[in-house]
């Protein structure tokens, strides 16, 4: 624990959870702002919009992960795995500040178990 750099950790965290909100945001279209000149052009605005929200949807899921690893680090909890509560590894979080599991559990969760 004493090896990591909390406040780098939090400042990647932070400006991570700003990039991903402007990104959420600027996905959002208000569907009643679309026109559709043509049938072609209606289907091709519905893939683009489809796409967004699917590139939104990683994005907030993403952004639930910095959101909670914040919440972590206020509450003092940074640090330790959600699943079997060993510590990070540090070079695993200053890679991925987000990170919730060690390594371990994150590959066993991959594999399909929980
Ligand atoms: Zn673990």
């Amino acid at each position: 624990m004493d090896a990591l750099d909390l406040p780098g950790l939090r400042a990647a965290l932070v400006a991570e959870r700003d990039r991903l909100r402007a990104e959420v945001a600027e996905t959002i279209q208000a569907p009643g702002q679309m026109t559709y000149g043509s049938q072609a052009a209606a289907a091709s605005q519905v893939f683009e919009q489809q796409r967004d929200l699917a590139l939104r949807d990683r994005s907030t899921t993403h952004l639930e992960l910095v959101d909670a690893a914040l919440a972590r680090l206020d509450a003092g909890d940074y640090g330790s795995c959600l699943r079997c509560g060993h510590t990070i590894a540090p070079a695993r979080l200053e890679a991925l500040p987000w990170a919730a599991r060690c390594i371990a559990c994150q590959a066993e969760l991959d594999r399909g178990h929980r």
